[in-house]
C-alpha cells in the first residue's frame, strides 16, 4: 500500500508538518485511458501556501483532507493508454503520493536521454518556463540593461539571472544567506546577501528591471532604484506568503507615476502555449552547461511537509525537490 500527504490543517504563518498528515493510499489500478505511476521526486513550491488558505486564487484552493497535489516526475508501473509503457518516464500533477493514477492524457512522456527527469520540475518545467516569460514576454529585456532578480538563488530566479547574463544583460542577484551569494558569483552574476547589505547601497548606480520574487521591503527598494521608464516583472512576493491578513504595500507607490514605471503580474499558466519556443531557446544552453541547474534534493516521502516549509527559511539553493523513491 502506497501513502500519501493530506492537508489537515490551513497553516497560520509559517506552514508546520503539524498542518499535513501522512495517510495510507487506497491504491487501484488504472482503467481504460488510464496510467499508474510510481512517482520518483516530487516538486515543493511556493504557490502551494496560497492554495493552502483556502481562498480561490487563479487556482482553486487544497480543501482540509485533500492530498497536495503538484509536479511530480516517475515512472510508469502499469498502463492502459496507448502512449505510455511500463518504465517510461513521465511528469504528472500527482502531487505528494508515493503512487498514482492519472489519466494518460494528462501526463508527459519524458526522454532521459535527452535531460535528466528531475529538470522537468525546474529548468525545462514550470520554473524555467516562469523565468524565460517573465524576462522575454513580460520585462522585454534588452542586451546593455541592469537588472535585478530578488530570490536569485531559487529555482526560478536562478534560471532568470543566468537567462538575463546570457541575453547580454548586467545581472545583480539578492539572496539570503554568504553561501547562496558564493554560489551566485560563481555563475558570474554580481550578488549580495539581503540581511547583510541594504538592498539601497547594492543598487545605488540604478536598475532598468526588477525581477520580483520576494515583494514587501524589497519590491519597495525596487521602486526606488529603478530609473525613469523602468519594468518591474511581478513574478511573486514569497516574504508575504506567510502573512495573516493584508499588510501595508511598498510606502513609495507614487514613484510608478513620477518615473512613469511599467509593473506588469503574470502567471506561468497562461502562458503554456509558448513551451515550444521556450524550450528551443533554452535546451540547448541546458544541454552545453551555459545555465547551471542546481537541485537541493531532500530524501524520503516523510520529508515532504518539512522540505516545504524550508522554501521559506531559505533551505534550498536552485530547486527544492524531495526524492521518494528509487530511479529504477
Ligand atoms: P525558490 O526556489 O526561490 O524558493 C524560495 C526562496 O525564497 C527561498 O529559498 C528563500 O531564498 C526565498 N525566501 C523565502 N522567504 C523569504 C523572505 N521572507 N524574504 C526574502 N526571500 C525569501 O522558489 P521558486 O523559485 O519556486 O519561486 C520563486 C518565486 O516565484 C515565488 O514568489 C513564487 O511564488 C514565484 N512564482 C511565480 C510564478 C508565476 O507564474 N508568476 C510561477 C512560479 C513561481 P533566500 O535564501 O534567498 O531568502
Amino acid at each position: 500500500m502506497s501513502r500519501q500527504v493530506v492537508l489537515v490543517a490551513r497553516p497560520e504563518g509559517s506552514p508546520r508538518e503539524t498542518d499535513f498528515e501522512l495517510r495510507d493510499a487506497d491504491d487501484r489500478e488504472p482503467d481504460d485511458g488510464e496510467v499508474a505511476v510510481r512517482n520518483v521526486l516530487v516538486s515543493v513550491d511556493p504557490y502551494m501556501r496560497s492554495r493552502m488558505t483556502g481562498v480561490r486564487t487563479y487556482v482553486p484552493p487544497y480543501e482540509i483532507g485533500d492530498v497536495v497535489d503538484g509536479a511530480a516526475v516517475g515512472r510508469v508501473v502499469a498502463s492502459r493508454h496507448e502512449r505510455f509503457a511500463e518504465g517510461d518516464w513521465v511528469h504528472s500533477r500527482l502531487g505528494w503520493r508515493e503512487r498514482g493514477v492519472a489519466a494518460g492524457d494528462e501526463l508527459r512522456k519524458l526522454d532521459p536521454e535527452l535531460a535528466p527527469p528531475s529538470t522537468a520540475l525546474g529548468v525545462l518545467g514550470m520554473p524555467g518556463l516562469t523565468a524565460w516569460i517573465g524576462l522575454v514576454d513580460v520585462g522585454r529585456v534588452k542586451d546593455g540593461e541592469t537588472l535585478w532578480v530578488s530570490g536569485a538563488a531559487g529555482a526560478v530566479g536562478s534560471v532568470a539571472a543566468q537567462l538575463a547574463k546570457l541575453k547580454g544583460l548586467r545581472v545583480i542577484g539578492s539572496t539570503g544567506s554568504p553561501e547562496k551569494v558564493e554560489w551566485l558569483q560563481s555563475l558570474g552574476i554580481e550578488a549580495f546577501d539581503y540581511n547583510r547589505t541594504p538592498a539601497k547601497e547594492a543598487l545605488a548606480d540604478g536598475i532598468d528591471v526588477y525581477f520580483d520574487n520576494v515583494g514587501g521591503t524589497q519590491l519597495e527598494s525596487a521602486l526606488f532604484a529603478l530609473r525613469p521608464f523602468g519594468r518591474v516583472i511581478a513574478c511573486g512576493a514569497i516574504s508575504r506568503y506567510n502573512d495573516e491578513g493584508p499588510v501595508p504595500g511598498p510606502r513609495n507607490l507614487g514613484l510608478i507615476v513620477t518615473k512613469r514605471l511599467r509593473v506588469e503580474g503574470f502567471i506561468v499558466l497562461d502562458h503554456t502555449d509558448r513551451f515550444r519556443a521556450f524550450i528551443e531557446e533554452v535546451g540547448p544552453w541546458v544541454r552545453d552547461g551555459k545555465i547551471v541547474c542546481r537541485e537541493t534534493i531532500v530524501e524520503g516521502f516523510d520529508n515532504l511537509p518539512r522540505a516545504f516549509a524550508g522554501l521559506f527559511s531559505g533551505d534550498n539553493i536552485g530547486k527544492m525537490l524531495v526524492r521518494v523513491g528509487p530511479d529504477d
